[in-house]
């Protein structure tokens, strides 16, 4: 990779900017056009892999700009072969964690937001080391391009289908440039993904769940819920006592009712914790009524959080119990536990290496 110090890094700029930054250097717009769809859509890593530009314009580009993606430190692949987990670095050596999730409806991605997370989510690896940064919006953009690339060169011409934005991180913390992922996501020069195709998950940050819901940008949204009530969802998730449950859940209704969007919650199922009887009937008083459904989660154990997987049985009768009051619930297929694909756990592998 070349050394990013002196040079202006273009990956993750708009092809508008783009467009900008070539003034100096004289090219004729259509350039920016080209230079875009090398970047984000041919996987070029250096300008001198663009060649349809004039010889004498790659070498001055390269005088003064870098191309900054990130390297892979580490990969792996579940044995089922349906799910892959990258350790992405970039050049400052910050290590990220992005999953591809092969679905029978197509290529998913879950990308990370943060290197690290301080929201402190009791059931999470992502959080035990704190944060250590706000990735950029290129930086959210390489991991995409990333995986797109291996799926069209190693795995016949494959592509990113759907991007779930819910690695490590809070991704409504580092709101400008999660936006901006999410715009350049879907413009053609880069993956062209419909909105619909992409889903954000935050823990609850109610001021701007209520600021997306006015972007004019209709991304599904996931609230991360996992438990029903103030006391509970507080001990599990101290940001709730910042943003109290009974507000998340307006800002949720508010977010369904301008974008006409089903909200997702999801529910870590945790045994002993929050998977009774009396947790489902709360479960289903509080969200009676709403264009939701309801995503339970069978935890994966997280060794240093001492919190357990309750029994098939157990995940079973809750899911019952909340189809049968009319809640939409879906339990989720699990993927990819044998390579340790709950967000977090990769990274704080090397961290403690
Ligand atoms: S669950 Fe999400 S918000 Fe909570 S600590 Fe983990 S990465 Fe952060």
């Amino acid at each position: 990779m070349e050394p990013l110090q002196d040079k202006q890094d273009i990956f993750g700029l708009t092809l508008e900017k783009l467009q900008e930054t070539l003034r100096p250097f004289a090219a004729p717009a259509y350039r920016a056009k080209q230079i875009a769809e090398w970047l984000y859509k041919r996987g070029a890593v250096s300008f001198a892999d663009m060649t349809n530009l004039p010889k004498k314009l790659r070498l001055e580009l390269t005088d003064a700009l870098c191309i900054g993606r990130p390297k892979t430190k580490d990969r792996l692949d579940s044995a089922d072969g349906h799910t892959t987990k990258f350790l992405l670095e970039f050049a400052d050596g910050t290590a990220v964690e992005t999953v591809l999730m092969r679905q029978p409806y197509g290529n998913s991605i879950c990308v990370s937001t943060q290197a690290g997370c301080n929201m402190g989510c009791a059931f999470c690896a992502s959080t035990l080391h704190g944060m250590a940064r706000n990735l950029t919006a290129g930086e959210i953009l390489a991991q995409a391009i990333a995986i797109n690339d291996m799926l069209r060169t190693e795995e016949h011409g494959e592509k990113v289908d759907t991007v779930v934005i819910m690695g490590s991180g809070e991704p409504l913390m580092n709101y400008d440039n999660v936006l901006g992922f999410i715009r350049l996501l879907h413009e053609d020069y880069v993956l062209g993904l419909s909105y619909r195709n992409i889903t954000l998950s935050t823990s609850g940050i109610v001021p701007q769940m209520h600021k997306l819901a006015e972007e004019g940008i209709p991304i599904s949204l996931s609230v991360s819920l996992h438990a029903p009530n103030q006391e509970l969802r507080s001990e599990l998730m101290p940001i709730n006592r910042k943003y109290p449950l009974k507000d998340v859940i307006e800002a949720a209704r508010h977010y369904a009712e301008v974008t006409k969007r089903r909200v997702t919650y999801e529910y870590i199922l945790i045994d002993q914790v929050n998977d009774g009887e009396e947790q489902a009937r709360e479960l289903v008083a509080l969200l009676r009524g709403q264009l939701a459904s309801v995503n339970l989660i069978p935890i994966n154990p997280v060794a240093e959080r001492h919190l357990l997987r309750p029994s098939a049985a157990r995940i079973e009768w809750f899911a019952k119990y909340l189809t049968a009051h009319h809640l939409n619930v879906t339990v989720r297929r699990e993927m990819g536990t044998d390579i340790q694909a709950a967000c977090g756990q990769l990274r704080n592998k090397h961290l403690a290496d």
